[in-house]
Formats: structure tokens, sequence, C-alpha cells
């Protein structure tokens, strides 16, 4: 069996008026059938952008492919066809769901006309089949009344109420990739944690794959089975979420693990934020990316970009440090772990 999603060396850039700016830069990785997979980093590595090229949401210009491939379903490279065949995929392949269900949901359209828009649209469906699907999504993604919900407006609607309903338009379609930009950042902490169970259910019982892009560590643990640490535009180490968890071997995973609150830890303790900021994409350094912030560069990392290596059949890392003949560095002990 193929993976429903592969993408290769991918390269993407803007042009502004101050310059090319490298946003994704030779990015690969894969999503299996069924899979949860997780992209995480800091704002600005490229993971939105990287989301945003697989369905073809940023407009060119200002974005170009500058190279690589996305193949989706082990048939259809998105990177070559048409808009119009690209439209097609994301109303009835593919959903979306984003981090301010305010911004993309149409505040003068009624709930149930913007599930059934699409369905009528893309998938050829009468108007009493499209308001009956409507009403069975939004009774999945735990909307209560959903007959009389169908009639309102966005702004009848709560914040965690609404990021369902925007699961719901996402989820109408049966897609077979579901991609999640931070759905959960904009939420209050009890509402989060009701929208990623629902979203784990979800998960185990539509055929849908999912993608979820987050900077927080505790939706990765919680949703995902694999992980792709981005930085600078780059993957810097990518495995299973133990791999990651337990097992992570680039300095900027140990950084970003160290930077967040664990569950059993009381909020704010021991929290040691990575100092420095990713470098400028206009110019991106020729060595690694992380070596201004990285307390272990050697010379050879300011000179040349590591490549990935290979450690186990779904983990690998792009460090010099895993070099056969570089100084053994293990990673640093938790504060109280
Ligand atoms: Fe640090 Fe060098 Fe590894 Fe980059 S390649 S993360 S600078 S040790
Ligand atoms: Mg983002």
């Amino acid at each position: 069996v193929h993976p429903l999603l592969e993408v290769k060396d991918l390269r993407v850039s803007f042009n502004t008026y101050a310059g090319e700016v490298q946003a994704v830069r030779g990015v690969s990785f894969h999503l299996n059938k069924g899979e949860v997979l997780a992209i995480v980093g800091e704002s600005g590595c490229g993971k939105s952008v990287t989301a945003q090229t697989i369905m073809r949401l940023i407009p060119s210009p200002p974005s170009v492919i500058k190279g690589g491939s996305i193949l989706f379903d082990g048939k259809t490279e998105i990177t070559k066809i048409s808009d119009k065949q690209m439209e097609k995929i994301r109303g009835s392949e593919m959903g979306m769901i984003f981090q301010d269900p305010m911004t993309s949901l149409n505040p003068t359209m009624t709930i149930g006309k913007q599930i059934t828009e699409g369905l009528i649209k893309h998938q050829g469906m009468s108007q009493k089949a499209a308001d009956a699907r409507a009403v069975e999504i939004l009774k999945l993604v735990g909307i209560s009344n959903p007959e009389g919900r169908i009639r309102q407006y966005p702004h009848e609607f709560s914040g965690g109420m609404r990021q369902r309903v925007m699961i719901a338009i996402a989820l109408a379609c049966n897609p077979k990739l579901l991609i999640a930009d931070e759905p959960t950042t904009a939420l209050d902490v009890t509402i989060q944690a009701q929208i990623i169970d629902l979203m784990k259910k979800l998960s185990e019982e539509t055929e849908a794959s999912i993608i979820v892009i987050t900077h927080d560590l505790g939706v990765v643990a919680e949703m995902a089975q694999r992980v792709v640490v981005m930085y600078a535009g780059q993957v810097a180490e990518q495995g299973t979420v133990d791999e990651i968890f337990y097992n992570p071997k680039h300095p900027y995973t140990w950084g970003l693990l160290r930077s967040v609150p664990r569950l059993d830890q009381p909020k704010d303790s021991d929290l040691v934020p990575i100092p420095g900021t990713p470098p400028d994409l206009f110019a991106p350094p020729k060595g690694c990316p992380f070596a201004a912030r990285c307390p272990y560069a050697m010379n050879i990392c300011v000179q040349e970009n590591p490549a990935q290596t290979q450690l186990t059949e779904t983990h690998s890392a792009a460090c010099w440090l895993l070099h056969p003949d570089a100084p053994k560095v293990e990673r640093p002990v938790e504060a109280g772990g």
C-alpha cells in the first residue's frame, strides 16, 4: 500500500518587495492512511506554509513552489495539477481546519449553508441530501439540536462550538486528508481538551488521515502517532511519538521538549525557552540553521548543512552530532525529570 501523501524535497518561496523568503527548504515526509501526523515547530518554521501548499491555499504569486513533489493518494501530483482540478480535490478529498474559526467562517451565511455548499457544488448532492448530511455531521462533532442549529449564523455559536462547526465543514465531504492548523490555539484550556478529544474520536471513527500543525507538544502527545519537527523551513527530526519524546536526537528537539510544560509538572515550572531567534529566511545560513542557537555547535555546523541520518525505519534527524566521528553528546537530563 502506498502512503496517502508523499512530500519529497518540497521548496516553497515567497517573492516580496524585500526579496525572496525561502519559507520551505527541502522538506520530505509522508502520511500513512489512517494516521495522525503532527508537524511541530516555532512560528515561522514553515509548518503552516507546508500545509497550505499541500492544499494549494497560498496564492501564487506571491508564493512559488520552487521544487519537489507532493504526491496525493499515489497518483495526483499536487504541484502540477490545474487550479480547477485542485478545487475539486479540496472540495471532495481534503479538508482544512484553521486556528481561528471566526475568520474562516462566513459571518453572513448560515452554518447549514456553509456545510452544504461544497457538497452540492463538488459532490453533486441534492439540497435535501446535503441538509441531511449537515445534520448528521453536526451530530458527529457533538452539536446538539443540529436541525435548529443549521439555520443559525456563526456569531450565535461560542468559540468552541464554532471550532466544532469548522471541523464539521471540513469533514462533510468525507475527506481522505484532514489538515488542522493550530486547531486549539485560539481556545481556552477546557475547550482545547474537548476539541482534542473530538479530533481523536473522529480519527478513529472516520477514514480520514490527519495532519495536525501545532507548536503545542501536549497536542502532539494526545493525538499523533508520528511527529515531524521543523526548524527554519527544514525537517530537523522526525519519528514516532515515542522516538521524539523519549529518544530525541536533535538539539532543537531537546530544546523544544524543555520549553513546554509537561502534564505531570505544575505549570511554568522548569520551563527553559530556547534562547535566540531562528535565522532570517531571506538569506538562510549555508550551515545548520540551528547553529546560532545550538549549545553543541561545531565548526562543521556553520560550514555545511547536515543531511538526514536514518536512525530507525521511522526515526531520522539532521545533525552533525550523529556523524560517527562526532563527539559523544547526550541529551541533557531534565530538571526534576
Ligand atoms: Fe547543533 Fe551542529 Fe547539530 Fe546543528 S548540526 S543541531 S549546530 S550540533
Ligand atoms: Mg501557523
